[in-house]
């Protein structure tokens, strides 16, 4: 029996369960699980209830979403996202989107990572292309992703957006520019406007695990969420959630193996000191040490364990377990 809440994504007219796949973790910058075992996993979710995937260009896991989509032979809701600026390069991305994951029509597309009013004023170009797809029917619904409550405040004076996936758990790990109290309050002033809203690193990017149960009660009771991201990279951990998620619990076996596991980051030895991964941190959590041989160093506290620095590094160093 499918106890799963559904809501309508704010005014965009789709209907999402409230937990959303989280795919990051599927592909290379996390577990790197064979193509066959990530979509595999994705279609027992669609099976299970779960409607709504979310994905990004970064991620380079395009390739499971659709063998996913072949099996289930449906078109769930996909948040997909981009750093795209310019008009070329939303197109470059919405082009790339529909020919890795072999659809049609993109049913949300959002500007990746955005920080405030300024940055989203700097991919203006980006936005314009988006909502003439959108108007032609090529895209259904238009939005940002972000880690700051300023961004949150400027997507709702936008006017033009239709989604808001912004980061929120109870401990506010991740939030770049203020506490979750900040983070909530400015939700609420996106919620009043009508932005669907899901939510992003419920877990903390794995910081959380071992309170996973109360991390998901936590934004599960935000009304203010339509639906929350969680990444998974198992049947053992799509149980679990679900479970949780359905407000019953889940085999105790199960749930504690799971609340044991500890994520982390790891850079090899033979990190170059090149600095790429430094600037594209989106936490600044990492640094390059001082004294030679000069590599890059993490901050456990501040990473998220989101990966993203993976793709920049030219040695192919960095890892997440
Ligand atoms: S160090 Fe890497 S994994 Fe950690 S927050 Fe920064 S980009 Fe994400
Ligand atoms: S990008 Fe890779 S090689 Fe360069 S500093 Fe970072 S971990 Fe080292």
């Amino acid at each position: 029996m499918n106890l799963l809440e559904y809501r309508l994504l704010g005014k965009t007219g789709l209907r999402v369960s409230r937990l959303c796949f989280g795919t990051l973790t599927l592909g290379p910058l996390q577990a790197h699980l064979p193509l066959e075992e990530g979509a595999a996993l994705l279609a027992e979710a669609y099976r299970c209830g779960i409607n709504f995937w979310d994905t990004a260009e970064h991620y380079q896991n395009y390739a499971y979403l659709r063998l996913a989509l072949k099996k289930i032979q449906t078109l769930p809701v996909i948040a997909t996202k981009t750093y795209a600026y310019d008009r070329a390069g939303a197109q470059a991305s919405f082009e790339k989107a529909r020919r890795e994951m072999d659809i049609d029509t993109v049913p949300i597309f959002l500007l990746h990572e955005q920080e405030s009013a300024l940055t989203l004023k700097g991919h203006r170009e980006a936005l314009d292309f988006f909502l003439e797809a959108k108007a032609k029917g090529l895209i259904g619904a238009v939005g940002i992703s972000t880690h700051t409550v300023a961004a949150v405040r400027a997507a709702a004076e936008a006017g033009h957006l239709d989604v808001l996936h912004a980061l929120i758990n109870y401990k506010g790990i991740g939030i770049k520019d203020g506490t979750v109290e900040d983070m909530l309050k400015a939700l609420s002033g996106a919620y009043k406007k009508g932005l669907g809203i899901y939510g992003m690193k419920a877990l903390g990017g794995g910081h959380l695990i071992s309170t996973a149960e109360k991390a998901l009660k936590f934004v599960k009771n935000l009304k203010e969420l339509h639906s929350f991201a969680v990444g998974m990279a198992s049947s053992e951990e799509l149980l679990v959630n679900l479970h949780y998620c359905q407000g019953l619990k889940p085999p105790p076996e199960i749930e504690a193996r799971l609340s044991l596991k500890k994520r982390r980051l790891e850079i090899e030895e033979w990190c170059i000191g090149c600095g790429s991964c430094v600037e594209k941190c989106p936490q600044g959590a990492l640094s390059l040490e001082k004294e030679e041989p000069v590599r890059a160093v993490v901050d456990p506290e501040r990473c998220i364990l989101c990966g993203y620095c993976g793709a920049y590094c030219p040695e192919f160093c960095i890892k997440i377990f």
